[in-house]
């Protein structure tokens, strides 16, 4: 819903968000939550959408390009009178009435967002612009998502695009009074990732299953905690509920290197395949780990599935998806 700001100095004569029609608070009106979600046919996106409608008072609309998303993760959706799913650029203006708007549009892959880095930063700067003046003209609230930093690297058009977009956030936020909520994703991983994206788990994951070589880039000492998606999306929706604009880090703090997840998968899904070093690219963060504090004390939230828990549950989806059947 359209609520009062809760901090920020904004300037007060912005102008009012329109009222609603009147039939959305009366008592048979069969929604009284609608639901915007950009990037809702991709990974992270279709679960939360998955979640979101578990609601019966929410009613969703998904916006997506299939870039990267596919219909296929909103196929149990298509077709329910609470759901909507609409072909749509967010780098193009877009006027919808909703409350609340997740705005994950953005291919997160480095393979996808080097192959064209200047739709990547457009889908971050203008994209989030779009949604901003979106909610700024129909009063929802809106919540936006991160991804450190050289502003000139190959990986630039997706990190410096986050920066910009926390930027824009808080200054609609200042300027114009509108309610936002910014989550920092790290890396998350679980069923209806691409299988071709080039992401660790799920290239560690199609390789055991076809019994590849899992390909670990030198020096393989390097860090990163994975968070597997249902408590991602968990995380997500308590920040859009709570009060805390954040930004706030929702991620699982378990550190792993990548020569100790190769040994997970291997011992997990298929022990008799190699593991091999392959080169990397020079701009690898050596490290990532979310430090989640905040994430704790003001949500209340933190991630329940170990990463031992998580891979087995992957492990289905991406055999279906593969038509590699199971061991049993
Ligand atoms: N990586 C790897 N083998 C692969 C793909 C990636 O060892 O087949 C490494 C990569 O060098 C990086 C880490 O896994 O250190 C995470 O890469 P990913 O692309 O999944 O995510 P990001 O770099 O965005 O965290």
């Amino acid at each position: 819903m359209a609520q009062e700001v809760s901090n920020g100095n904004h300037n007060s004569s912005a102008k009012p968000p329109p009222t609603p029609s009147p039939l959305r608070f009366s008592k048979f009106f069969q929604s009284n939550m609608r639901i915007l979600v950009t990037g809702g046919a991709g990974f992270i996106g279709s679960h939360l959408v998955d979640k979101l409608m578990e609601n019966e008072k929410n009613e969703v609309i998904v916006v997506d390009n299939y870039f990267t998303g596919s219909k296929d993760n909103l196929k149990k959706w298509i077709g329910h009178p609470r759901f909507e799913l609409i072909r749509h650029d967010v780098t193009e203006p877009l006027l919808i009435e909703v409350d609340q708007i997740y705005h994950l549009a953005c291919p997160a892959s480095p393979i996808f967002y080097k192959y064209n880095p200047v739709k990547t930063i457009k889908t971050n700067v203008i994209g989030t612009l779009n949604m901003l003046g979106l909610a700024k003209r129909v009063g929802a609230r809106k919540k936006a998502t991160w991804g450190n930093v050289n502003p000139i690297g190959v990986r630039s058009c997706y990190d410096e695009g986050k920066r910009v977009a926390e930027t824009l956030m808080f200054d609609y936020h200042r300027q114009h009074g509108i309610e936002i909520r910014i989550a920092r994703i790290f890396n998350t991983y679980g069923p209806r990732m691409n299988i071709d994206d080039g992401r660790v788990v799920s290239n560690f994951i199609a390789q055991a299953i076809r019994g590849e070589p899992l390909t670990v880039q030198a020096p393989g000492t390097q860090t990163r905690s994975f968070c597997y998606v249902s408590d991602m999306v968990n995380g997500l929706i308590r920040l859009m509920e709570g009060e805390n604009t954040g930004p706030i880090n929702i991620g699982n703090p378990g550190e792993f290197t990548m020569l100790e997840l190769a040994e997970n998968v291997k011992e997990l899904i298929n022990p008799n395949v190699e593991i091999v070093m392959v080169e990397n690219t020079p701009d690898d963060p050596r490290q990532r780990k979310p430090d989640i504090t905040k994430a704790k004390e003001l949500l209340g939230w933190e991630p329940k599935i170990k990463l031992r828990d998580g891979l087995p549950l992957m492990e289905e989806d991406f055999r279906l998806r593969l038509g590699v059947p199971g061991k049993n």
